[in-house]
């Protein structure tokens, strides 16, 4: 099996299911359990932040850090396209009736500041309070450039706005920038980092930041339902992940190798490609040739049945780089005529 879906479908290693099985525990909610306290500080440390918080998942750490921020009437500003805004099944309004402001982003994922600063509101009782700025990086693998977290945080402190970086891949963006992970993390109020990513943990991301808005995201992760017990089991993995995320540059090889067999296919186009991100289009006709290729040789791709649409593929530890090259021959052959 080849997966290229995604890269949360990376399953845990030897030494991960070693270390959760060797893991002290406690009552994590009673703030004693020995593993989630390490991987707390170890997070906290690496992005260069005073404090952290274990949880279970990616869109829970936005959505406290969110409820941390801002109060119901506020706002938030956010990409368009920008997954606290598109794809976390709109939690803030739901949960916090915290409006979220889109702002328009370049091709390139950055956003579109002018844009941003225009639609920041007056203090005025006809509007929301404008209280938040949220950038993503990487976003949709890209490498948002330092220059424009400084530049995004200059507008939102002109503002007097919060700033939260939801860094859900903030390692593969270290890695890609060649960076320390506090250089990607710097400036921000608070950063929100996912261990289920590429990384092969099965479970968990982090919320770092300020310890008056860590203390307050506790709080309503335990109210959204977060609170998790023995927790260093799951933590315990999340320290082996982030040991060896220096091993995510692999996964930027093979994406850019599967990006340049495919592009030298007749009718393929590559739209762009990015850290451990490729996205192509096939030529519409040849999506059944493709998808019946792809089940028989078990490669697990989702294929964007629309005319012009975009497939993402998507490089993990569990993709070697002969997986790439299978991937590419199947899918010359499923292309060739007759
Ligand atoms: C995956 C992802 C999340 C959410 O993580 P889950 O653990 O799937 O809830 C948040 N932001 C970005 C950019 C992501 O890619």
């Amino acid at each position: 099996m080849i997966d290229l879906r995604s890269d949360t479908v990376t399953a845990p290693t030897p030494a991960m299911r070693e270390a959760m099985a060797a893991a002290a525990v406690g009552d994590d909610v009673f703030g004693d359990d020995p593993t989630v306290i390490r991987l707390e500080g170890t997070v906290a440390e690496l992005l260069g932040l005073p404090a952290a918080v274990f949880v279970p998942s990616g869109t829970q750490s936005n959505l406290c850090a969110l409820l941390a921020h801002a109060q119901r009437g506020d706002e938030y500003l956010v990409g368009e396209g920008a997954h606290c805004f598109r794809f976390e099944a709109g939690g803030a309004a739901v949960l916090g009736s915290i409006q979220p402001q889109p702002v328009r982003e370049g091709p390139d994922g950055r956003l579109d500041l002018a844009h941003a600063e225009s639609v920041v509101k007056p203090d005025d009782v006809h509007f929301a309070r404008t209280r938040l700025l949220c950038l993503e990086n990487t976003r949709d693998g890209q490498v948002l450039p330092l220059g424009h977290h400084a530049e995004a945080q200059a507008l939102a402190r002109r503002h007097g706005l919060g700033l939260h970086l939801d860094g859900a891949r903030l390692w593969n963006a270290a890695v890609a920038l060649g960076e320390e992970p506090a250089a990607v993390a710097a400036g921000f109020d608070t950063v929100s980092v996912c261990l289920s990513k590429g990384l092969g943990a099965p479970v968990g991301s982090v919320l770092a930041g300020r310890a008056d808005l860590i203390a307050s995201a506790r709080r309503w992760r335990k109210m959204l339902g977060g609170g998790m017990r023995q927790a260093g089991v799951l933590a315990a993995a999340g320290l082996v992940a982030l040991d060896h995320r220096h091993r995510l540059v692999d996964d930027h090889h093979n994406a850019a190798r599967l990006a340049e067999g495919l592009a030298a296919l007749a009718g393929v186009t590559v739209a762009r490609t990015a850290t451990n991100m490729v996205f192509v289009r096939f030529p519409a006709a040849s999506v059944p040739a493709l998808t019946s290729a792809y089940a028989a040789a078990g490669v697990r791709v989702l294929l964007n049945r629309r005319p012009g649409g975009e497939t993402r593929l998507v490089t993990h530890r569990d993709v070697t780089g002969d997986d790439v090259a299978t991937v590419i021959a199947i899918t010359a052959a499923a292309l060739r005529p007759g």
